[in-house]
């Protein structure tokens, strides 16, 4: 590992051009950055970040997209990362199509703008204009790097179901616990039409929930712990960090 860090660390004013540019990451300490560089260059060695849809990735947008990945595996493992290696970065939303059976066995084409998707063992997707600078698509909260990436967490353990494999020193019921009471608290408002100040769209599915509340952990620290204490606890095991102790 030394010797890519040797050859290929990000050189420093284009790790602080982007650093500044991702409020989440900039208040970081200064240890954690210097982990969080390390991490990010050993990232962009493994993994290829390309652009489609007519959208040429430069060098800063692969440094802001890797650090606000990284950030998540910050007290983890570059290996959590592991069995894919491509993001593909769309310049805006970007549509998908499904065929998806019904009860009668009949097919229908259905059609989705999305922001942002993680395939099992397959790329993660984005879109620049829901990702970059200054972008919060769906509130304050949002983060749609770290939404993506928290669901290539939950897969290491099989399809996204707001489950990733736990730490040992982890109980899972407190986990599964903690989590469903929000999660149904989160639904029934959803249901109810009241407003909500986490993204509504958390009460899709569990999966949604985990990714969209890892969002709110990093980005809303102090929402989190104000709504679901218990949550922030079982992400804060999860993750080793403690963002609040940076705001
Ligand atoms: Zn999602």
């Amino acid at each position: 590992m030394q010797h890519v860090l040797f050859r290929s660390r990000i050189p420093y004013p284009l790790w602080h051009e982007a650093v500044s540019s991702a409020p989440v990451v900039a208040r970081l300490g200064h240890r954690e950055l210097h982990r969080l560089r390390k991490l990010a260059s050993l990232f962009l060695h493994e993994k290829a970040i390309t652009g489609a849809g007519g959208l040429e990735v430069d060098d800063f947008m692969r440094v802001y997209i890797a650090a606000q990945a990284c950030l998540l595996i910050l007290n983890l493992d570059l290996d959590d990362f592991q069995g894919w290696s491509e993001v593909i970065v769309y310049p805006d939303t970007f549509v998908i199509k499904r065929e998806e059976y019904d009860a009668s066995g009949v097919v229908h084409e259905t059609r989705k703008a999305l922001a942002g998707e993680a395939w099992q063992r397959g790329p993660v997707i984005l879109s620049w204009s829901d990702a970059r600078p200054g972008s919060h698509p769906h509130g304050p909260a949002s983060n749609v790097i770290l939404h993506e990436f928290s669901h290539k967490l939950d897969m290491l353990n099989g399809a996204a179901n707001g489950m990733p494999p736990l730490h040992r020193d982890m109980v899972r019921e407190e986990w599964t616990a903690s989590l469903s009471h929000a999660y149904e608290n989160l639904y029934h408002q959803v249901e109810r039409h009241h407003h909500t100040s986490i993204d509504p769209y958390a009460a899709e599915n569990p999966a949604e929930f985990f990714a969209v509340l890892t969002e709110v952990f990093f980005v809303q620290p102090a929402l989190l712990h104000r709504l679901y204490p218990k949550v922030y606890r079982q992400l804060s095991l999860f993750y080793r960090q403690d963002p609040l102790q940076y705001t």
